[in-house]
């Protein structure tokens, strides 16, 4: 969400594919309406229906919005794919809300993803000078030109699309969909979660699992990094594109991004954030009378902080869920005022307490600045911030929005000048390896804290690196 007060991260995209399933489009409404957290600024829904007939509806907007009528009635087909945008960086043009729509000889075609590369410049450089003509900025139209860059030369799809995925570098997950069937491809370095489910005798594909749950479809298992999965009247197929392959997932992604009821990698969301909360207390324990979580996405973490410590838990802080979503103040007198009316302090509970504030990040320190005072004018005699993740340090490459580098707080200063900065009483970041043992795994990645990035850096990230460093 884009006011002052909302946190500054933000994950580009979710998408959902549904094959083999009766109202296909009317699924993959739902689908989306559960990703609806990974992108509010556009959504679109492709179908195609038993004639080989494609079918488009997508605007700017939330999916409640995008889709307000019966028109997804006349959607027909038992194949879809949808999408929902978040797109700070590339701006939420038309043309940019997916999926995108294609029409060739060979046959027509539609693109959805989530994620970023790395190395776009360099693919639009290459593919402009051999002709392709660009109408948006985003990924999928970059793929769409790379599989068809040989024109009409006879050899099977697959073979296309292996050969543009191996030209990506960075992060994807993307479904393509042609007449008859789905492919599912996600990057090799693991980072953004793609799933695969199972609904009667069709299959189901989403950036989340919380999305299987709401169509009441089954998790089969993750989409594997490196992998192409084709799903068609054959069933499932599953092709590697690549031989490396790595589980590098994005650690925001249990930190902050995806829904606690989500499981990514066979690691539910909340029991990470909580396991992170119990380490968390673990790593900096603190004298105190209460537990506190920002919500929405920290109450996990203040649950297992509180667990841990013994200290209460309590709804300190209340959210109000019908603010929205653009809620943009030209002043800040009048920014502060949004800021009361998203986010209360519960006078009664927090009066006279020494309080422990569970954030599940601090990215410019202003949201946790407003936080701090605000328990505090309630009352509250001390607030003791604990963040459920080491400082963010470094910019995201990825799709995920941090912010520009240079107003990332903890990129410009310790950790006593960011307490000092937010006025709490005493500060503490999770560490690194914590990140790590909250969900048992052996790779992640934590670029945005440790600068240590799992892709090569093209020269357009390592230029805004340079740049933001100095
Ligand atoms: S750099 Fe940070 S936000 Fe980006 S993918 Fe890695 S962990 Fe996620």
């Amino acid at each position: 969400m884009n006011n002052d007060f909302e946190k500054q991260i933000h994950d580009e995209c979710g998408v959902f594919g549904i094959y083999g399933v009766e109202h296909a489009a009317s699924m993959t409404y739902y689908g989306l309406h559960a990703l609806q957290h990974r992108g509010q600024e556009g959504c679109g829904i492709v179908s195609v229906d038993e004639e080989g007939k494609f079918h488009r509806i997508k605007g700017k907007g939330l999916v409640t919005e995008v889709f307000k009528g019966d028109e997804l009635q006349a959607m027909e087909g038992s194949m879809a794919i949808g999408h929902v945008l978040y797109t700070a960086a590339k701006g939420n043009r038309i043309e940019n809300v997916q999926p995108l729509f294609f029409h060739h000889q060979s046959g027509d075609f539609a693109i959805a993803n989530n994620g970023a590369l790395v190395n776009a410049e360099e693919l639009r450089a290459y593919l402009e000078r051999r002709g392709s003509l660009f109408q948006s900025s985003s990924d999928s139209e970059i793929l769409a030109h790379l599989v068809k860059k040989d024109g009409l030369v006879e050899r099977p799809r697959i073979h296309a699309i292996i050969d543009a995925l191996n030209m990506m570098e960075g992060a994807f997950t993307f479904l393509i969909m042609t007449a008859n069937r789905i492919y599912a491809c996600r990057d090799k370095h693991g980072l953004h979660p793609l799933a695969l489910g199972r609904l009667g005798e069709g299959y189901v594909v989403a950036s989340e699992t919380c999305a299987f749950d709401t169509i009441g479809a089954e998790y089969i298992r993750d989409i594997e990094p490196g992998e192409v999965v084709s799903i068609d009247h054959h069933g499932v197929r599953s092709n590697l594109y690549s031989q490396f392959k790595h589980y590098n997932m994005c650690s925001m992604e249990y930190i902050y991004l995806a829904r606690p009821d989500s499981d990514i990698e066979g690691c539910n969301v909340h029991a990470y954030r909580k396991e992170s909360g119990k380490l968390l207390f673990q790593e900096a324990p603190s004298e105190a009378d209460i537990v506190v979580g920002v919500p929405d996405s920290s109450l996990s973490a203040a649950m297992g902080y509180a667990e841990a410590s013994g200290l209460p838990y309590e709804m300190g802080l209340i959210k109000n869920k019908y603010i929205g979503r653009t809620f943009i103040q030209p002043t800040q007198a009048l920014r502060e005022k949004g800021v009361r009316m998203k986010l209360s302090a519960v006078r009664t509970i927090v009066k006279g307490k020494r309080v422990v504030l569970v954030d599940d990040s601090i990215v410019r320190g202003t949201t946790s600045r407003r936080i701090v005072t605000m328990l505090k004018e309630a009352g509250a005699t001390e607030v003791h911030v604990r963040i459920a993740s080491p400082p963010m340090t470094e910019p995201c490459f990825y799709g995920v929005d941090t912010t520009s580098y240079d107003e990332l707080i903890s990129a410009r200063m310790d950790v006593e000048g960011v307490r000092q900065a937010i006025g709490a009483d005493s500060l503490a970041f999770l560490s690194e390896e914590a990140l790590y043992k909250a969900g048992n795994r052996q790779e992640l990645c934590t670029a945005c804290f440790t600068g240590r990035y799992p892709t090569a850096l093209y020269h357009n990230s390592v230029n805004v690196k340079c740049k933001c460093k100095k």
